[in-house]
């Protein structure tokens, strides 16, 4: 069992030691609504296991990084979200926002402000997509 993070905001709510709008949980990764959302939708993917971010991800965290993503599939089609107008991708740092791991998922992407579309630029160096990620993963 990973040592959670003790003071960590996100731990708290996976532990429902404090509120959060949960939309989505299983043993793996838990989906919790943005408290300060871009556009229409947006939700937050976060493994239970924490995890600081995504540059710090070990090829062991391989099968739950595909977990992360693929959870992107499966709240979008219970919310019925168009998936041509989805954005995701993680925090890099050190611009991180909270220090646990979790990928955002935007939709759609065309009510996102000129400020929100900047700061979730997935081809940034702020902010970066999963196939970033899972690429560095893999070598
Ligand atoms: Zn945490
Ligand atoms: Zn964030």
């Amino acid at each position: 069992m990973a040592i959670q993070g003790r003071n960590c905001i996100f731990c708290k709510i996976i532990r429902n030691e404090e509120p959060g709008e949960k939309i989505y949980e299983d043993d793996d990764v838990t989906c919790i609504k943005d408290i300060n959302p871009a556009s229409t939708h947006h939700y937050l993917i976060l493994p239970n296991k924490h995890i600081r971010n995504a540059k710090v991800l070990e090829p062991q965290d391989s099968e739950l990084f595909d977990k992360i993503v693929a959870t992107v599939d499966a709240i979008s089609e219970r919310l019925g979200l168009d998936p041509a107008s989805i954005r995701t991708g993680f925090h890099w740092p050190p611009f991180n926002t909270i220090d646990h791991l979790h990928l955002h998922v935007i939709s759609p992407i065309e009510n996102m402000n000129m400020m929100k579309k900047m700061m979730f630029n997935p081809n940034s160096y702020w902010f970066v997509s999963t196939d970033y990620v899972k690429s560095r993963l893999e070598n």
